[in-house]
């Protein structure tokens, strides 16, 4: 296909990268969102019963085509299309449409108004929350071109294999792309941890998201070249060289795809590659990878909309469910870590100024020390019913540790329940005090998504400040080094399960720190395991220190780059 472009060949525009591999072919932009209407004329009062019919059938139509989807999609796929029927379906939103029909404005508008007002109170919430109003944007404008009797919005036709470019891609879109003809993803909005994202990895689709408005300037059928390791999408490239990375990049998914553990260097050195989880089926997900357990299990993911705390057995019962999906391996429960960017209704402190430097994670049990022991006990419930012993160790840790007080407080109380105890190191200062905190514990963790946050004072749901949130950043390694040697010198396992973890390069420079274990998300176990499996411990330690001496992100990745290229 012929390249045509208003931009200047050549020209590199840069996301941020959520799934990984290299693919080039022509840009295809997402059919366009119906346009949205204004108030309009007030509907006379014996036509709004009428109009409230017309709605409630649009929305039915848009609710059972997406339920239809769903049925035919699978695992997280088929969930999106289901939670985004039953928001068509939700009781409160078509409430609050058929107020604004009742008080006179025609379907659309008032489809509009109570969309509106339900994406304020999303962005009030914040963090994941706030990513959900793509998908109220989504029924939206499916339910008005449904009224309107248009096109739905959504995927357009196409013929041979395109990358997909949209400000957002509505989960029911994402879910239901076909992988041989959408090649590549790429998005100006969106965050790593948005539903696009999420399946993007479920299908694993080179996928790039917050990649800015300027991407407008690239026209449908202009040919780009994405990596979605780096967030690039390249216009220009030499088609022969494009095809030739393409290559290399298919090939590279070939060797991850056959990747066996247990994780190691080329040489031998052993490293534990555990997984992510948030709940049972994730667990279960998990334990089909090469996952030798759970190195993080988010608890507080279970909770998200709980109004009211579950009693100590309902929480057995849903701890229960991931520690089976593992019966004979280590699995790491973190304790809630409620608060700023994961609210938990009954545990969060409400309007804070500053949320994420406010009452969260282990913070929230100094007000309240019953919510954490009604915790433990049911953790060590679940484990006692599971029979758990030695040959499946359950470890607990604390969220947001920053003091060595806190770590024998939460420690004591681990091992009053047989648990083992450990704290995450995601504050700086716990870093700075490990020599007086590790001496109260089993083990570390540390989480570099919060340890970064904090360390660069930089938001970490700030797409803009995306260049400072990037575990990369030296001076976030600096102190994971500080952590490594600490914990050789007091005999503290350390793990890293922030999504540095997920990264196979970094996971290199990490390993050749000293790092033990390295949790991640299931899909991205064989990548880093496939990566380690190709370099020996020496040249790990090579990467690690030229990282250290960058200047920065960007530098500390292309000098790993270089040494790999050096010694291969
Ligand atoms: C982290 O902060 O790196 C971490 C793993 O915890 P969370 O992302 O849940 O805050
Ligand atoms: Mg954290």
């Amino acid at each position: 296909m012929a390249t045509v472009s208003n931009v200047t060949q050549g020209t590199v525009f840069k996301g941020t990268g959520v799934v990984a591999g290299i693919r080039y072919a022509p840009a295809v932009w997402i059919s366009p969102r119906p346009e949205l209407p204004t108030a309009g004329d007030v509907v006379a009062e014996d036509l709004r019963e009428a109009e409230l019919e017309r709605f409630k059938n649009a929305a039915d139509v848009v609710a059972a085509r997406l339920a239809e989807r769903s049925e035919k999609a699978e695992g997280p796929a088929a969930e999106v299309l289901k939670a985004t029927s039953g928001m068509v379906n939700d009781r409160g939103w078509r409430k609050a449409v058929n107020k604004g029909i009742k008080g006179g404005h025609p379907a659309e508008y008032a489809v509009v108004a109570a969309t509106t007002k339900f994406i304020s109170m999303f962005e009030a919430a914040g963090g994941i929350i706030a990513e959900r109003t793509t998908d109220l944007r989504d029924i939206r404008d499916r339910v008005i071109a449904e009224l309107r009797q248009e096109q739905e919005p959504g995927l357009p036709s196409v013929d041979g294999p395109v990358v997909l470019f949209a400000d957002d891609l509505s989960p029911a879109d994402t879910a239901a792309l076909d992988t041989s003809l959408f090649v590549g993803l790429v998005t100006e909005l969106g965050g790593p941890t948005s539903h696009t994202a999420i399946i993007a990895r479920q299908l694993n689709v080179p996928c790039i998201v917050a990649a800015g408005h300027k991407i407008h300037e690239i026209t449908a059928g202009t040919d780009v070249l994405v990596d979605g390791a780096l967030g690039t999408i390249t216009l220009g490239a030499d088609a022969v060289e494009a095809a030739a990375m393409v290559e290399e990049s298919l090939a590279a998914a070939a060797r991850i795809a056959e990747w066996k553990g247990p994780a190691q260097t080329s040489d031998g050195h052993r490293v534990q590659l555990l997984a992510n989880v948030q709940d049972g089926n994730g667990a279960r997900q998990a334990a089909t990878t090469e996952a030798e357990g759970v190195g993080l299990f988010r608890t507080e993911l279970c909770f998200l909309s709980a109004t009211e705390e579950p009693s100590v057995d309902e929480q057995a019962e849903v701890y229960a469910k991931v520690l089976s999906a593992f019966p004979k391996s280590k699995v790491v429960v973190r304790s809630l870590d409620a608060g700023s960017d994961k609210p938990v209704p009954f545990a969060s402190m409400a309007d804070e100024m500053n949320p994420a430097l406010g009452v969260r994670g282990l913070r929230i049990a100094r007000g309240n020390v019953e919510l954490l022991t009604r915790q433990l006990d049911a953790v060590a419930k679940a484990v006692k019913i599971l029979g758990r012993g030695d040959e499946a160790p359950t470890w607990v840790m604390a969220p947001m540790v920053a003091t060595a007080y806190e770590a024998q407080w939460f420690a004591g109380m681990c091992r009053e329940r047989g648990l083992i105890a450990g704290a995450m190191i995601e504050v700086p200062a716990a870093v700075l005090m490990a020599d007086k905190i590790m001496p109260h514990l089993d083990f570390v963790s540390i989480g570099t998504n919060d340890l970064t946050q904090y360390t660069m004072a930089a938001d970490r749901m700030s797409p803009q400040l995306a260049y400072l949130t990037d575990p990369w950043q030296p001076a976030v390694l600096r102190l994971i080094r500080h952590t490594c040697e600490e914990g050789r010198r007091f005999n503290t396992p350390v793990g890293v399960c922030g999504e540095a973890a997920a990264d196979p390069l970094l996971a290199l420079v990490l390993t050749g720190l000293g790092v033990n274990s390295l949790s991640a998300a299931s899909t991205a176990i064989a990548a880093v395991g496939a990566q380690l499996s190709e370099v020996d411990f020496e040249t790990c330690k090579k990467v690690a220190a030229a990282a250290l001496d960058a200047e920065g992100a960007t530098e500390a990745r292309d000098a790993v780059r270089a040494v790999l290229a050096e010694v291969s």
